[in-house]
Parts: C-alpha cells; sequence; structure tokens
C-alpha cells in the first residue's frame, strides 16, 4: 500500500504514522528523516538543504522534492510506504504522482487526520516541556502535581514557542493555506480518507486501521 498521511499540527500525525506503517508493514518515510539523513551523510541534496536551514530560509520546494524521489526509488519503499510530512503542497503532490509514475506506480490512497482549530490549540497551547528531561507535561491531559515543576526529575517548566498560541494559530493558517488544498485536489480522484482524530490515541489507531482494511490494506 502506498499511503499519505496528512493533517494538521497537533493531529497526532507522527504517532499515528509510527503505528500505521508499522500495521501495514511499510517504511514510514518522513521528510524530516529525510531531511537529517541527507545532511548527516552530506550527500548534495543535504548539502544544498543545509545551505538554506543554515541562512535561516526556507528548503525550496525542488530540493524536497528530489530528497523525496530518491528515498521512494529505495528497495525498502518498491513495495509500497506511509509518507509523513509530503506533500505537504499541491504542487509537491502533482510531483509525487509524477514521480510514481515514473516508477510504473502510483498512490493508494491519501488519509486525512481531522481535528478541528479549537482542539488543535487546546492540544498544544497546553504542553508543556521539561528544561530537564524532556518529558511532555500537558496542563490538562498530564498535568504535573505542582504548577510549573517536572514530578518526574523537578526540573523547570517550559512552553516551546512552536506550542504559544499565536504560533499555533500561524501554523494553522499555514496549514489552511499550503495544504488544506491537497483535499480538493485528492478527494475527485476517490483516494481520500477522512478520519476523526479527536480522542484517546489508541482509538484512532483502531479507527485507521478499520479505514484501511475498508480499502483492502
Ligand atoms: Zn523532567
Amino acid at each position: 500500500m502506498r499511503l499519505v498521511l496528512v493533517g494538521p499540527p497537533g493531529a497526532g500525525k507522527g504517532t499515528q504514522a509510527e503505528f500505521v506503517a508499522a500495521h501495514l508493514c511499510v517504511p514510514k518515510i518522513s521528510t524530516g528523516d529525510i531531511f537529517r539523513a541527507n545532511v548527516s551523510q552530506g550527500t548534495p541534496l543535504g548539502m544544498e538543504a543545509k545551505r538554506y536551514m543554515d541562512a535561516g530560509g526556507l528548503v525550496p520546494d525542488q530540493v524536497t522534492i528530489d530528497m523525496v524521489r530518491d528515498r521512494l526509488a529505495e528497495s525498502d519503499a518498491s513495495d509500497g510506504f506511509l509518507l509523513d510530512g509530503f506533500p505537504r503542497t499541491v504542487p509537491q503532490a502533482v510531483a509525487l504522482d509524477k514521480m510514481l509514475a515514473d516508477l510504473g506506480t502510483s498512490l493508494d490512497l491519501v488519509m486525512e487526520l481531522v481535528v478541528d482549530d479549537d482542539e488543535v490549540i487546546r492540544r498544544l497551547s497546553g504542553r508543556r516541556n521539561c528544561r530537564s528531561c524532556g518529558k511532555v507535561w500537558h496542563l490538562e491531559f498530564d498535568a504535573p502535581v505542582r504548577d510549573g515543576i517536572c514530578d518526574r526529575c523537578n526540573g523547570d517548566l517550559f512552553q516551546r514557542d512552536d506550542d504559544k498560541p499565536e504560533t499555533v494559530a500561524e501554523r494553522l493558517r499555514v496549514y489552511g493555506r499550503d495544504t488544506a488544498p491537497l483535499i480538493d485536489y485528492y478527494g475527485p480522484q476517490g483516494k481520500l480518507v477522512g478520519m476523526d482524530a479527536t480522542g484517546p490515541v489508541e482509538d484512532v489507531t483502531v479507527r485507521a486501521i478499520d479505514a484501511l482494511r475498508s480499502y483492502g490494506a
């Protein structure tokens, strides 16, 4: 099965990607992992990407697309894969269709994790990270006993910039502008499966696997 997972920040995409890929016995391919691998191996694409990142800029689409193309051509992805974090835009989706066609194959399904904006804000803005041990607490779902202090190691808790309400609102805005149009791209192709991603992580996984089963995965 060749699958793409999309969803807004805070939808639990990374976690679900792990479970679903393991269930399908396909590699989970995330753009984050591909970037790190290319940079640490010093590939020409990795060095190019690093130049942009070091300059504080965005890595151009074409560099990302080329990295994904190289990764999909590796042997472990020949029978299927789960893509996480790509495509992020309609031009990237068009590029993905083309690279798969060049490999003599095509995408089977796009699974959309559906979570409304208020829920995303609630999930992300409640997170607090421990400065010492890295544990992530949540003011509402998994609160430490003492305010601002980690129960595990007594470290200070802080809120990552990414989780601040104004940053979350901006991430949602970018998602709505760049990524949400993927729904209109894949919907008419009959490849889109929308899935309620609220509630406990395990319930979402069960729902995801049930949905895939109904599509013959
Ligand atoms: Zn701690």
